[in-house]
């Protein structure tokens, strides 16, 4: 895969979390009490994984700082 912005190939690998994180989109950033997937436009991005770190297939553009992925 190439990099959008600069269309250099960029590196595969894993974007990855601390051990308990999952990563979701929304319009906007949850407050800690709020159950996250009841926030306007909640995306789940990954799946929580116990005792795993959460993970996802990702290519990363060290030059622009860009990491990209498919969910
Ligand atoms: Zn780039």
């Amino acid at each position: 895969m190439n990099c959008p912005k600069c269309n250099q190939e960029m590196r595969k690998g894993y974007l990855f979390t601390t051990k308990d994180g999952a990563f979701s989109f929304a319009d906007e950033v949850p407050g800690l009490t709020k159950n996250a997937k009841n926030t306007e436009g909640f995306v789940e991005i990954t799946p929580i994984q116990m005792g795993h770190r959460v993970h996802i297939e990702a290519y990363c553009c060290e030059n622009c700082r860009l990491v990209q992925f498919d969910y």
